[in-house]
């Protein structure tokens, strides 16, 4: 079972700058919804208020049927995953793995059953007693993916978890991500400015530019029929 996500309203200001300008967001349980936009547009500020990580000036964040604005990130049944993998460079791969359940009093055979089941589907069994600094990019962002999967959450949250690796990496995490969406069945928001990726992964695209989503419609949609030319320019065919 996966929980949708809904947003209502919501506003988010640094200071005097309005970053989030009003949205109104309706995900439903198990979609892969791809967040694309212009650098700045606040996409990763959007999935931090999803998160936790930053608070609302105003409006309502939804997951299930819980307002979750007071929730704090640790209980609200999310897992992120970063472009920086942010691994603890002396913890060893097991241990990166599994700190998140620890903390979470998860017990300990159910800890260890998550470990094998989620590295040997990442390919990183073989890996567990290495250092951070002992693996390569890619390997580091399958690390980076496996604690994120262990948790087990209802919701997954990416930003830009791709774009530090080469093309050929990126094409085979792509694949990777977009099976375990299909075996997994949770509810995804995935920031990227890779066209290909948001087109191949999407159940629907969100559109954003400058703290408003200007489209949220499935790709063909968006690709065929963009509402206006700042859609077009950015994800649309040519016209
Ligand atoms: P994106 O991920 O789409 O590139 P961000 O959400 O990171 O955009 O940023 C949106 C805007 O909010 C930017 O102008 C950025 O400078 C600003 N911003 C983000 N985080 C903060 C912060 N903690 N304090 C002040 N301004 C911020
Ligand atoms: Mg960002």
């Amino acid at each position: 079972m996966a929980s949708g996500i809904t947003l209502s309203g919501v506003f988010k200001r640094f200071g005097a700058t309005e970053v989030i300008k009003g949205i109104d967001l309706a995900i439903e349980p198990g979609e892969f919804v791809v967040l694309v936009g212009p650098s700045g547009c606040g996409k990763s500020t959007l999935l931090n208020l999803v998160a936790g990580l930053e608070t609302l000036t105003s409006g309502d964040i939804r997951i299930g049927a819980q307002v979750v604005n007071d929730v704090p990130p640790r209980d609200r049944d999310i897992a992120m995953v970063f472009q920086s993998y942010a691994l603890y460079p002396t913890k060893s791969v097991r241990q990166n793995i599994t700190f998140g359940m620890q903390t979470r009093h998860v017990p300990r055979d159910r800890q260890e059953a998550a470990l094998d089941e989620f590295s040997r589907l990442l390919q990183i069994d073989g890996l567990l007693d290495r250092k951070p600094g002992q693996l390569s990019g890619g390997q580091r962002q399958r690390v980076a993916m496996g604690r994120a999967l262990v948790r087990q959450p209802e919701v997954f949250l990416f930003d830009e978890p791709l774009s530090n690796l080469d093309a050929k990496l990126r094409i085979e995490m792509r694949t990777e991500i977009k099976k375990l969406h299909q075996r997994l069945g949770k509810t995804v928001v995935y920031v990227t400015h890779d066209q290909i990726e948001a087109m191949t992964l999407a159940s629907r695209i969100a559109v954003m530019d400058n703290g408003h989503i200007r489209q949220f419609a499935q790709p063909h949609e968006i690709y065929e029929d963009p509402v206006d030319l700042f859609v077009a320019g950015f994800m649309g065919s040519p016209p």
